[in-house]
């Protein structure tokens, strides 16, 4: 070991032996070894990483480093979100195909990752834009369609006349387009919907089911995506006889009920509302830009559509439409009831409906008594929009049979990989070779759909690719073997932002249980454990180009090396918490790496076992050295039981209390022997730096196993973990 701690010579002499050893290759199945999936979240091909992916990704890597040394088989790696608006963006800035820009951006943020020592396998490595991937996309789509789970509807899109083209709700600021400024529009388009209403309840169940296995904000998350309101539902009827039902949240005052509201995409709406005058009024208010519209009461749009139908106590209620409903309730109907809801109170006024007549209290012969239910906010939405840059709607459009599926034989539906899109149009449009195919069902000429998929759809299912071995992606994906050896993972790592992608990808799970091919997946859900960790801060404020305080992964691992940037991200915060970023962090954690340095390198490997003897007896020294290895095995307790729970912010402070002690036991018993400290002591030393050794590697992984080989302890391989007494078993 040199003297002195030099991060740059120690990580590249690290990372070039874990590159030459192949060291974090995914293991074959062993009998007896448990397989061990670890996930973090695919980053956005965004050019090159940020804090707030070395934070996340250090915390996946540790863990995933520390089942590696319990012996399990683990799988981790890594999968980059590289279609959508991004990096079509970045690719219209740079005048070059998106393609390109796509190519380039993975290849640098690779190349970061190594850098900072993460142990993805990197044969394992996709990216959701390229052909082996996106075909799976294309057949996720098909299988949903035939699954009924796809739909079509008209929704609200911003366009720009200038452009022809539409926008993305990023693209539109105060109601003009980003390129051109010319004020946006919003258009009805048909879109592609998901629907994931089968599976709400079903998702809620898993979350009861995950209590003790998924971290507390991981929970609160998914409840808050569900959106679960309890309330009453009863069927009350119109002057014609229809019935409608209605829910409330509030049990108490229903017979103050005054209106009531239907969202205006609930499903028997339609038929409903039959007068030619309140259909078209209907469709007004669909049009009327609601959407991306003001949801306060005050503005909200409503519509009274003449209706009515009849409360229990025999008042007439009028019947409304108006978006206010969806995303408190999702798209149902709702009693109004001004006395115990303000926005309620807001909307009788603006409607001036009149004052309820004192009814006389009949019989409830008026519709059915009131029944418990339950209505969820989270709801359907669009995955496909019309841009270039994404996997294509394997659908094909025929004069003859209409709108025709793709075989799934004859994907993938390839998109040019030569697209260069500025901004206007869709360049697909105006691509003969793309469009021009025929019929899948009568084999006349039929032109291909040019809308291409969301993002958000190659995401549903972007926890599953590395399960496969590359080479066998284009055959197989869903239904290989090893997805059944992989899955349920056993943790999933994700950000405070990532709770939505998360929600829809155990649906999908289910979908694809449901569906066929993950059939092994009983319960549906695709992680047993999971944790959520908040985002960067600087002085409290968010990390942002905007702001001019975010902090260069690249200006870090320069100046300090990765390990001092692991440290730091894990030092700071407790995963659950933000992470305020500080220099004085930074300073910290490098002088630990610098100080563990420099005291280990001229102390180990430590003196032979044969040449420490048994010649100090005395009763001082050996309780010393008894306390030593106690605050040993303590520390390894310790940190084990921490990741276990993946609080790694303590099992590091753990480490670093253990160094501390290991230089107290080291002054004193040179104190003790007039500053010349006995071989047995010194043995001692050896032997807790070892141990320190291989407890910081998951941290700090490479001054950690530059240590352990310094030691002279293991065989060059994988360090095991130290035993401790009561192994812990919890699933974290
Ligand atoms: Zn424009
Ligand atoms: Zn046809």
């Amino acid at each position: 070991m040199e003297a002195q701690y030099d991060a740059a010579a120690v990580e590249t002499r690290r990372q070039a032996d874990w590159r030459a050893r192949d060291a974090y290759a995914t293991p074959p199945p062993t009998p007896g070894r448990p397989d061990v999936y670890v996930k973090s979240v695919c980053p956005f091909t965004s050019g090159h990483i940020h804090v707030g992916h070395v934070r996340s990704y250090t915390i996946g890597d540790a863990y995933a480093r520390y089942r590696r040394m319990r012996g399990d088989a683990v799988l981790f790696s890594i999968g980059f979100d590289a279609f959508g608006l991004p990096a079509e963006l970045a690719a219209i800035a740079n005048r070059e195909s998106p393609a390109d820009w796509v190519q380039r951006s993975y290849e640098y943020m690779l190349d970061q990752f190594e850098r900072m020592g993460f142990s993805f396998d990197w044969d394992r490595v996709f990216v959701s834009s390229d052909e082996q991937q996106y075909r799976w996309s294309q057949w996720l789509f098909l299988a949903f369609h035939e699954a009924g789970m796809l739909y079509q509807e008209e929704a609200n899109v911003d366009w720009c006349d200038s452009c022809q083209t539409t926008l993305a709700a990023l693209q539109v600021e105060d109601g003009r387009c980003w390129r051109c400024s010319n004020p946006t529009r919003l258009i009805r388009r048909k879109q592609w919907f998901l629907r994931i209403s089968a599976y709400l309840e079903e998702n809620e169940r898993g979350i009861d089911a995950h209590e003790e296995l998924w971290d507390k904000p991981s929970m609160t998350a998914q409840r808050a995506i569900l959106g679960r309101v309890d309330g009453v539902e009863l069927d009350l009827h119109g002057a014609d006889g229809q019935s409608l039902t209605c829910f409330t949240d509030q049990i108490d005052q229903l017979g103050q009920a005054r209106f009531v509201m239907v969202s205006p995409r609930h499903p028997e709406l339609e038929a409903w509302v039959v007068d030619r005058e309140a259909r078209e009024r209907l469709e007004e208010i669909r049009q009327g830009g609601w959407e991306r519209g003001d949801r306060s009461a005050e503005s909200v749009p409503v519509l009274d559509t003449g209706l009515a139908v009849t409360a229990p106590n025999g008042a007439e209620l009028p019947i409304l439409v108006s978006p206010a409903v969806d995303g408190r309730y999702g798209p149902t109907a709702v009693l109004g009831i001004p006395a115990a809801d303000e926005s309620d109170g807001v909307i009788a006024r603006r409607l001036e409906l009149p004052k309820p007549e004192p009814v006389e209290a009949t019989s409830t012969s008026n519709g059915s008594a009131p029944r418990p239910a339950v209505r969820y906010r989270a709801g359907d939405f669009a995955i496909s929009r019309q841009r270039s840059w994404g996997a294509p709607i394997p659908m094909v459009h025929c004069d003859a049979c209409g709108m025709v599926p793709v075989s799934k034989d004859d994907l993938p539906v390839r998109l040019p990989r030569d697209l260069k899109p500025t901004g206007e149009g869709n360049p697909l449009a105006e691509r003969a070779d793309f469009l021009d195919t025929s019929c899948t069902s009568c084999g006349a000429d039929a032109r291909r759909e040019t809308d291409t998929l969301d993002r958000h759809f190659d995401d549903l299912w972007m926890w599953l690719p590395t399960a496969v071995p590359r080479g066998d992606r284009d055959e197989r994906m869903f239904d290989h073997p090893e997805c059944a050896r992989w899955l349920p993972g056993a943790m999933l790592i994700h950000g405070a932002d990532g709770g939505g992608y998360f929600f829809d990808q155990r649906i999908t799970a289910k979908a694809l249980r449901d569906i066929g091919p993950l059939r092994h997946l009983e319960d549906g859900e695709q992680f047993t454990g999971a944790v959520m960790h908040e985002m960067v801060t600087q002085d409290g404020r968010k990390m942002s180009k905007h702001l001019g305080n975010v902090v260069d992964p690249d200006e870090l691992m320069k100046r300090v090396g990765a390990d001092t940037t692991r440290l730091t991200v894990l030092d700071g915060a407790r995963p659950r918490r933000a992470l305020n970023w500080t220099e004085n962090g930074v300073q910290h954690c490098n002088k630990f790496l610098r100080d563990l340095w420099e005291f280990a390198a001229p102390r180990l490997p430590g003196p032979a076992a044969e040449a420490a003897g048994e010649s100090d007896e005395r009763e001082e020294s050996v309780q010393r050295r008894k306390k030593l290895e106690s605050w040993c095995a303590a520390a390894a307790e310790k940190v084990t039981e921490d990741l276990e729970q993946v609080e790694l912010q303590r099992a590091v402070k753990n480490v670093m209390r253990l160094f501390d002690r290991i230089k107290d036991f080291d002054a004193k018993a040179t104190r003790a022997n007039r500053g010349q400290i006995p071989a047995e002591d010194a043995r001692a030393v050896a032997e807790a730096l070892a141990l320190l050794a291989r407890l910081l590697m998951p941290f700090a992984p490479h001054v950690g196993e530059e240590l352990w080989l310094a030691s002279e302890r293991g065989d060059g391989s994988l360090a095991p973990w130290p035993e401790v007494n009561a192994p812990a078993t919890t699933p974290a």
